[in-house]
C-alpha cells in the first residue's frame, strides 16, 4: 500500500499545480497544458523522426490496443509519447498517469537498443504503478473538484465530460476518496447548524 501521507501529498500537488497554472482549485486540468507547465514534451508517434509508415501503422492501427503511453528521458527533459489513436478521455488519463510518474520521481524508462535493433523498455514496478494511478486520479479529479461536482448536483456524465475524464474514472474517484460520505455529513451538519 501507500506510504503514510502519500494520498494527502497527491491532493496538495494537484491543488498546488492548479494555483501555479492560475486555475481554480476545483477546475478541470488539461494534461497537455500540465505537461507544458512542467516542461515535459508530449509527442504522438507521428512526431517521432524517421519512423517509417509501417511502424506508424502498427502503433496506431494494427496493434494500437497494445500500448497507451511511454515516458522517455531525452537529455535533461522527459518526453511522453502518447497513443493518439485512443479516445480523448483515455489519452487524458494516460498522459496524466505518465506525468504522475515524473512528479513522484520515478525514473523514466530507459531505452536500450539491442545489437539486432530491438528496442527494450524498462518498465515501472507494481508499487510505482499504483502510486502513479493514484496521483493521476488526484490530478484530474482532486477531492475539492469531486465535492464541487456534488455540491452543484452535476449529472455525473456531464461532469465527466467537463473534466475530460471517462465516466468510469469519475465514479472510481468518488468511490475511492469517500467524498460521498464527506459530502452528506457536511450537508447534515450545515442543516443542523441552520436549524433546519
Ligand atoms: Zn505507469
Amino acid at each position: 500500500m501507500f506510504t503514510r501521507g502519500f494520498k494527502s501529498w497527491c491532493e496538495n500537488v494537484s491543488v498546488q499545480l492548479r494555483r501555479e497554472m492560475d486555475l481554480e482549485e476545483s477546475a478541470p486540468i488539461d494534461g497537455y497544458q500540465l505537461a507544458k507547465h512542467l516542461g515535459i514534451q508530449v509527442w504522438t508517434p507521428r512526431d517521432i523522426p524517421g519512423l517509417d509508415q509501417e511502424c506508424l501503422r502498427t502503433l496506431l492501427h494494427i496493434d494500437s490496443d497494445s500500448w497507451s503511453a511511454v515516458t522517455l528521458c531525452v537529455g535533461p527533459k522527459d518526453l511522453i509519447i502518447i497513443n493518439s489513436s485512443h479516445a480523448p478521455s483515455r489519452q487524458a488519463s494516460d498522459l496524466t498517469h505518465e506525468i504522475a510518474h515524473t512528479l513522484i520521481g520515478h525514473e523514466p524508462s530507459r531505452v536500450d537498443v539491442t545489437p539486432d535493433g530491438l528496442l527494450l523498455l524498462d518498465t515501472y514496478d507494481r508499487q510505482q504503478e499504483e502510486e502513479a494511478k493514484w496521483l493521476a486520479g488526484a490530478l484530474l479529479l482532486p477531492r475539492i473538484a469531486l465535492l464541487s461536482i456534488m455540491g452543484r448536483r452535476l449529472d455525473l456524465k456531464v461532469a465527466a465530460k467537463q473534466y475530460g475524464v471517462s465516466f468510469k474514472m469519475l465514479t472510481y474517484r468518488i468511490s475511492v476518496t469517500g467524498v460521498e460520505t464527506q459530502y452528506s455529513r457536511a450537508k447534515r451538519f450545515s442543516k443542523r447548524a441552520s436549524g433546519r
